[in-house]
């Protein structure tokens, strides 16, 4: 959802932003680059660190031949002539790890990830977990989708995730919550944030003021938060809104470098934000299941006021059913299922 407050934020680049192949530095050895996607969000942001004798990668970009082109262009001119020596990926999301097996294979080096996000892209990339397929279309079913032309595609789409992740490196180096990793002589801390992936690494660098923020806090759009057919009962939404508390204490002045959308100041404004929506979002939620009880696939009218794709529009799906789940977690809804097969919440106070 396009952020009406972005004026709050500022952008210290201004518009420029980086073509593919090419660099734009952010303070020293910090550079950002960016890929093209597929989607109606239309970039990735990655970052290139200095590190000693070589480069840190944050972020892949997905499998495919203009990525891997626009990432041989970037080694061919902004490496000065050192090797990659470590590949981060913040979480298990096409966008982001979709090329670490190539990059690692290419530099002989490791993909650092955490543990959860590392297993889950495993299995994910071998078989449909949550991203398409009869069981995510059952899902969707469950909550009100009931166009069969949008189930049809959900079917179809059992390969999506492979699509963009055909491989998985092999073995991977275990990044954890509050662990420090040297970059360069530069300490960045990980701050583990939950509700957009299984379990997102942000990277702090105190000494630099730098957040690389992966998808966690983003100017401009909300970060995707939804529960899939994997954990139907799961509370994604206060999951990410608790994670939201752990960038908040950071110095206001830090530059936020999101994976999509431009680096910024402004994170505290930017999490309040953020709060904000979701609180107006969960009160129109509540209030439509005040007047009846209402299933997910209803909501999207009131919670996403634009026409929406089939990518979009099952992404919507999920984020309409992690509000609803925040409710009913709360105790402010109720959820029973009706003959139909379908959940419906109704308001309990
Ligand atoms: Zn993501």
């Amino acid at each position: 959802m396009a952020n009406a407050h972005e004026s709050e934020l500022h952008y210290p680049f201004g518009d420029s932003v980086p073509v593919p192949g090419e660099v734009i530095d952010i303070a020293p050895g910090v550079r950002w680059l960016r890929m093209g996607l597929p989607f109606a969000l239309d970039h990735i942001n990655l970052w290139l660190l200095e590190d000693g004798e070589g480069w840190t990668i944050v972020d892949c970009g997905i499998t495919n031949d203009a990525t891997k082109a626009a990432w041989d262009q970037v080694f061919a001119s902004a490496l000065q002539g050192k090797p990659v020596i470590r590949v981060v990926a913040t979480h298990m999301h096409p966008d982001h790890i979709g090329l670490a097996h190539w990059l690692t294979e290419k530099w002989q080096c490791r993909l650092w990830i955490s543990a959860t996000d590392y297993n889950g892209a495993r299995l994910a990339s071998q078989s449909t977990t949550g991203f398409g397929g009869e069981r995510s279309a059952a899902f969707f079913a469950s909550h009100g989708l009931t166009d069969p032309a949008a189930l049809a595609k959900v079917r179809a789409r059992a390969n999506y995730y492979a699509g963009m992740v055909p491989q998985v490196p092999d073995a991977y180096r275990r990044l954890m919550d509050d662990m420090t990793v040297d970059v360069g002589g530069h300490p960045w801390r990980c701050i583990a944030g939950y509700g957009h992936a299984p379990e997102h690494i942000a990277l702090h660098s105190e000494q630099l003021n730098l957040l690389i923020s992966g998808d966690m806090v983003l100017p401009r759009i909300s970060t995707n938060v939804s529960v899939y057919d994997l954990e139907p009962e799961a509370d994604s939404l206060t999951l990410y809104l608790d994670s939201l508390a752990r960038y908040e204490t950071l110095a206001g002045d830090t530059l936020v470098l999101p994976s999509h959308g431009k680096p910024f100041t402004g994170l505290q404004a930017r999490v309040r934000q953020l709060r904000d929506h979701h609180d107006e979002r969960l009160a129109d939620v509540m209030a439509a299941c005040r007047d009846k009880p209402c299933h997910a696939a209803e909501l999207l009218p009131l919670l996403f006021k634009r026409t929406l794709d089939l990518h979009q529009t099952t992404f919507a799906m999920g984020e309409a059913v992690a509000h609803l789940h925040a409710l009913w977690h709360a105790g402010s809804l109720a959820r029973s299922c009706g003959s139909d097969g379908v959940w419906r919440f109704a308001a309990t106070r």
